[in-house]
């Protein structure tokens, strides 16, 4: 069976998120088909877009999986509904759990309801930083390029490191 290497992106700003995070961490490595590879640190930093919400704490899992990149993130949004996430129709407004599959191997994907790689991953330094702690040193990330230059190119803002994964 083809096993895939996957990064996913846990973040949340609403209630106990670090608890929530770590309940959403074991869930997605109980998943059928799925197994931990490394989780990294986790990081505070300041809401997008609609700022006046409370600030957002971030991790980056990386996974093996025997799953497809679609059923994977089946997975991943019954895992969100299950720790209490709502949809309210506003994006990048507060929400308790959002997991969003970052990479997925070398796969490229652009249907309606996928896009990999993730769209704005080379903006965002909640992804970016905590991707580099747990990637190779030489990884890449498909159309982008080298995830070391990526971080580069985007200096650190709002981003605290707040705790160890
Ligand atoms: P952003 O995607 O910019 O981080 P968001 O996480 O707030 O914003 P959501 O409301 O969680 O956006 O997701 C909107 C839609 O994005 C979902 O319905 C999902 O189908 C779609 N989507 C497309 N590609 C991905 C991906 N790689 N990971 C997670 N969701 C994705
Ligand atoms: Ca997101
Ligand atoms: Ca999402």
């Amino acid at each position: 069976m083809a096993l895939t290497i996957a990064y996913i992106g846990l973040g949340g700003n609403l209630d106990n998120t670090l608890e929530l995070l770590g309940s959403a961490r074991k869930a997605i490595a109980a998943l059928q088909g799925v197994s931990e590879l490394a989780f990294s640190r986790f990081y505070r930093s300041a809401p997008m877009g609609n700022v006046d919400q409370p600030d957002f704490i971030n991790a980056v899992m990386a996974v093996e999986t025997s799953l497809s990149a679609h059923d994977l993130l089946k997975a991943l949004q019954r895992i969100e509904h299950s720790h209490g996430r709502v949809r309210n129709g506003l994006r990048w407004g507060p929400r308790t759990l959002d997991l969003d599959l970052l990479t997925f191997g070398l796969e490229v994907i652009a249907d309606e309801g996928l896009t990999i790689p993730h769209a704005g991953i080379a903006d965002r330094e909640f992804v970016l930083y905590p991707m580099a702690e747990i990637a190779p040193s030489d990884f890449s990330i498909p159309g982008l390029g080298r995830l070391d230059d990526l971080v580069t190119n985007c200096p650190k803002r709002s981003l605290e490191f707040i705790a160890h994964g």
